[in-house]
């Protein structure tokens, strides 16, 4: 199956020190993957690119086989969603938030119609922000907030999804669910790809993991394959034993 991303040797640099370099990977349909590494290892510029929001100064991403530069913001939106690691929190409810994840869909300066309320109503219950509604999100938690963010981004009925640390302020119960949604979105066809900083849900729930460091891809492949002490040393310099888990046999990482 063609692969609905394609990342062609691209580099990056905020200033004169370069923050990705000769990147190339590859993102299919129907695939959960992980982005995992040390902090400054590239990641989040990564999730950047791919969304448009920066330019690769060397290189080319491709979405469908277009250039993804050859995209109208909007016609973006309808294909990708990311969930950023910092939001700007405007004075809005909860609900309205969620509805803003509906935008690519109406007419500029247009309303939302019935049915993106419905959608946007789904996506709350899914994260499980619908209590929360008539609050205003600067009012909320860190976890609340990154649910109601989750929500826009489900909102958007992408069938690509970016997540940049989506599970960090969460508690357990939210983390599993979080991977679990993605997790299931995937296995309806959607590509979600998040950066995740908590390794043992990168082994337990992604297809796939992508390990950075210093801007450079230095492995990617399944968990088991990815999540080995060599791995684990190299790109984050600590030593861990070679464990698994006991029930599903994917890796675990502990100290
Ligand atoms: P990660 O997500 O892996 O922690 P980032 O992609 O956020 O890494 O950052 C990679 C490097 O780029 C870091 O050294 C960071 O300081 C630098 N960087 C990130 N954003 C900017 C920016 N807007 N201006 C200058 N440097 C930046």
């Amino acid at each position: 199956m063609a692969e609905r991303m394609r990342v062609e040797a691209v580099a990056y640099s905020y200033d004169e020190t370069p923050v990705l370099q000769e990147l190339s990977l590859d993102l299919h349909s129907a695939k959960f993957y992980g982005v995992v590494g040390p902090n400054g290892a590239g990641k989040s510029t990564l999730l950047k690119l791919l969304n448009a929001y920066l330019i690769p100064q060397q290189g080319r991403i491709f979405l469908d086989s277009r250039p993804l530069g050859s995209y109208s913001l909007q016609d973006l939106a309808r294909e990708i969603a990311m969930v950023p690691q910092h939001s700007h929190y405007f004075p809005f409810t909860v609900e309205e938030m969620v509805l803003l994840g509906r935008t690519p869909f109406y007419a500029r300066l247009g309303q939302p119609s019935a049915e993106d309320k419905r959608i946007a109503a789904e996506a709350m219950e899914l994260t499980d922000v619908s209590h929360l509604a008539r609050r205003l999100v600067s009012e909320l938690s860190g976890g609340e907030r990154q649910r109601v963010t989750l929500a826009r981004a489900f909102a958007q009925r992408t069938k690509i999804l970016l997540l940049d640390e989506p599970t960090t302020h969460l508690d357990l119960e939210h983390q599993i669910k979080t991977c679990r949604l993605l997790k299931a979105r995937s296995e309806e066809g959607a590509t979600c790809l998040a950066v995740l900083h908590d390794l043992n849900l990168a082994a337990a729930f992604c297809d796939y993991v992508f390990v950075l460091e210093q801007g450079r891809l230095i492995r990617e492949g399944v968990p088991a394959e990815v999540f080995t002490p060599e791995v684990i040393e190299k790109a984050f310099r600590v030593s861990v034993p070679r464990l698994s888990h006991p029930v599903t046999g994917r890796p675990v990482i502990a100290p």
